[in-house]
């Protein structure tokens, strides 16, 4: 790991390190949206290989092609077999893969284009969210081999039941961190309209500053609370693989955000960023008896239905009854009703209420460990800015709580300035 992240720093130090690096290049939706956008990207990619490295590329569809194909498939089919959706929305990034080769081509840069089948990545038949299985990346190291540049279309790859599949939305970024870790790759850049991670969405708060570096479980907490910048899935994957990540703009080509394991020793900022998310909804299963196994049988139905809860609360039990809220995507609220509605004779509940107007807000920082009164100022903070809070939840490096989706970006905003990351 150590010369790993020295080849890294050398890269950084443009190039002061003579070994020649494997960097995997994912563009995003904007960083290929039109035809000069695709040049800008063949010119950056030529510039890399010019410059001694090894490149393999990633990219997404062009633009809003995926809700464009979202659109027309919702147009002709209400059953849309998941099948037929997948291959339907991998032609999205067949489409950036191959405009990309021949925009390199013209400027002299030998690139082959793959699909995610063909750059090897087996998934799980779990078709719009599969999980990838295994990378047989020997096509890839061929063509490397050979001097080319491998462009690989994002966001895809063939089921062990040789079926198309694709990786659930954002899924380009998990393609490169898993090409990245295949390949051994020093480091994983994913390029997109942005210059990095911030210390909060500089939309909500213009006073937010872009971060150097941040560690993976930071980064892991931002991605799962709001922080929209990177897939979930791409991150657990770069901890895991310990791929560094280096998050850019492909509009300025300034250096961005790296994010890497924590360095030992160091000292941590006790809030490194507050994040927010709307994006879901709040279920109550009421009045449910204190009995042992009525939590373990809602949650395995949940679960079965491919549920994704998020925060979950009990209260203690008053004369013997509890109330049980959780939160999940607003896209699974439907099933999850569904789910607690026909579950609730057997679990003895009085009731089963939802609500879609939460939104959350999220301290998250590795400093947190060692500063004790965080949870405290958070709260302080927001009593002062009148906010009610519904739910709370906690990690060991980030505070959460749910309160109205109407006072989220308040929250936000006084939160930043209270922990002086303005
Ligand atoms: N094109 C896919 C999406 O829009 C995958 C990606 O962009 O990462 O979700
Ligand atoms: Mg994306």
């Amino acid at each position: 790991m150590l010369a790993r992240t020295g080849v890294v720093a050398g890269h950084v130090a443009s190039c002061i390190v003579a070994a020649v690096a494997l960097l995997v290049q994912k563009f995003g939706g904007t960083s290929v949206g039109d035809a000069d956008r695709i040049r800008a990207v063949a010119d950056h990619v030529a510039r890399t290989r010019r410059a001694g490295d090894q490149v393999v590329v990633v990219v997404s569809a062009m633009g809003k092609t995926t809700d464009e194909l979202v659109r027309l498939a919702n147009e002709v089919s209400a059953a849309q077999p998941p099948r037929e959706l997948d291959m339907l929305l991998t032609t999205g990034e067949r489409i950036s893969m191959s405009l990309l080769s021949m925009a390199l081509a013209d400027l002299g840069v030998e690139a082959a284009s793959f699909t995610g089948s063909q750059a090897g990545i087996i998934t799980d038949t779990d078709h719009t969210r599969a999980k990838i299985l295994e990378v047989r990346a020997d096509r890839l190291r061929e063509a490397l081999d050979d001097g080319r540049v491998p462009v690989v279309a994002g966001f895809q790859g063939v089921s062990t039941e040789r079926d198309i599949t694709t990786l659930g939305r954002g899924g380009s970024d998990v393609t490169a961190v898993a090409l990245a870790a295949a390949l051994g790759a020093d480091a994983c850049e994913i390029y997109t309209d942005v210059t990095g991670v911030f210390s909060a969405d500089p939309r909500v708060v213009p006073s937010a500053h872009r971060l150097a570096r941040v560690s993976f479980d930071e980064m892991l907490e931002m991605a799962a609370t709001g922080g929209r910048v990177l897939m979930l899935r791409s991150v657990e994957f770069a901890r895991n693989h310990r791929v560094p990540l280096h998050v850019r703009s492909s509009f300025t080509w300034e250096p961005g955000t790296w994010v890497v394991e924590e360095e030992e020793g160091m000292e941590q900022a006790m809030v490194t960023a507050v994040t927010h998310d709307t994006s879901e909804a709040k279920v109550t299963v009421a009045g449910v008896p204190d009995r042992p196994g009525l939590a373990a049988r809602l949650f395995r139905g949940l679960a079965d239905r491919g549920v994704n809860v998020d925060m979950i609360v009990q209260n203690t039990s008053a004369h013997g009854l509890t109330d049980i809220s959780f939160t999940v995507p607003k896209t699974d609220l439907a099933t999850s009703v569904e789910v607690c509605d026909a579950l609730s004779a057997e679990l003895e509940a009085t009731g089963v209420t939802s609500d879609s107007d939460i939104g959350r807000v999220s301290l998250i920082g590795a400093g947190m460990k060692s500063h004790p009164g965080v949870t405290a100022t958070m709260f302080e903070t927001l009593a002062a800015a009148s906010i009610n809070i519904e739910m709370i939840s906690t990690s060991s490096i980030r505070i959460s709580c749910v309160v109205r989706d109407s006072v989220v970006e308040d929250a936000v905003g006084a939160l930043h300035t209270a922990f002086g990351l303005d």
